[in-house]
C-alpha cells in the first residue's frame, strides 16, 4: 500500500492504465458517428438510445391518442378501413378541398363548413368517413361522424352527454340530412346545434342526398344565412353511382 504514496509509482500506473486504455479499440456510434472506446459491435451511445427512446414513447403516445379518437370518432364499421383516395373529377376537387380547409390548415376555427350533395351512391360517405380518418392521424383532433337520424335519435333518447360530444366536436360530419320529414322539435333540435357549432366557430361538414336547392329549404332561410355568411364551400356529387 505505500507504494501509492511514490508518486513515481502512481504516474508509472497511470501510464499503465492508460495503455491499457488504449489497447481498447475506437467505435463510433452507428447512429451519430461519436467515436468511444469499446468492444461492442454496432454501438449506439447512451444519447442516441435515450433520442431513440423518447421518439418510441412519443410514437406509442400519438398511437394511444389516434386509437381513442377514432373509437370516439362515429365512424361507422363498414368505412373504418375508408382512405381519401379521390374516383374522378368531383372526388378530386373535394379531397383537395378537404387537405386544404382542414388537414394543412393550422388554425381550425378559419376552417369553413362544407356542404356535399348529390344521389345516394356516389361515395360521398366513403370519403368523409376517409377524411375523418386521415384528418385524426394527421391531426390528433377529435372529428365525429354521425347521420341526421343517429343525432336526433340521441336527443330523444335523452342521451345528452352523447349528444354533446357530437355538438361540441372540433369537425362534425352530418350525414344523410333530408333523407326524411322533420317534426317541428326535430327541425328546431338540429337547427340549434347548427346555429351552436356556428357560434363556436367549430366547422361542420353537411352530406345531403338533396340538390342544393331542396337542401337550404330542408334547413330554413336563417341558417341559410349563417351558412352563406360562413362562406359555406359546397360540392355537387353527380354522375354515376358507385354501387
Ligand atoms: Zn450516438
Amino acid at each position: 500500500m505505500d507504494g501509492f504514496k511514490n508518486p513515481e509509482i502512481v504516474s508509472n500506473r497511470l501510464k499503465d492504465m492508460r495503455s491499457l486504455r488504449e489497447q481498447i479499440p475506437k467505435m463510433p456510434c452507428i447512429r451519430c458517428g461519436e467515436v468511444y472506446r469499446g468492444y461492442e459491435e454496432n454501438f449506439i451511445c447512451s444519447s442516441c438510445l435515450e433520442r431513440e427512446r423518447r421518439i418510441r414513447d412519443n410514437e406509442i403516445q400519438r398511437r394511444r391518442v389516434v386509437k381513442h379518437l377514432l373509437e370516439e370518432s362515429g365512424v361507422p364499421k363498414r368505412y373504418r378501413g375508408a382512405e381519401l383516395k379521390p374516383i374522378g373529377e368531383n372526388q378530386i376537387r373535394v379531397v383537395e378541398y378537404f387537405r386544404e380547409n382542414f388537414i394543412y390548415k393550422e388554425n381550425i376555427d378559419k376552417s369553413t363548413d362544407i356542404l356535399i350533395f348529390g344521389s345516394i351512391g356516389t361515395g360521398k360517405t366513403y370519403l368523409s368517413c376517409g377524411f375523418a380518418i386521415e384528418f385524426i392521424k394527421k391531426r390528433l383532433l377529435d372529428v365525429k361522424y354521425t347521420t341526421e337520424y343517429q343525432l336526433l335519435n340521441l336527443f330523444f333518447m335523452k342521451r345528452y352527454s352523447e349528444f354533446e360530444k357530437f355538438r361540441d366536436s372540433t369537425v362534425l360530419i352530418v350525414d344523410e340530412i333530408g333523407k326524411r320529414e322533420l317534426v317541428d322539435w326535430q327541425k328546431i333540435q338540429l337547427e340549434e346545434l347548427f346555429s351552436h357549432r356556428y357560434n363556436e366557430m367549430l366547422p361542420t361538414i353537411y352530406i345531403t342526398n338533396l340538390l342544393q336547392a331542396q337542401f337550404k329549404r330542408f334547413i330554413g332561410e336563417r341558417l341559410v344565412d349563417r351558412l352563406k355568411e360562413n362562406s359555406i364551400k359546397s360540392f355537387g356529387f353527380g354522375g354515376d353511382s358507385l354501387r
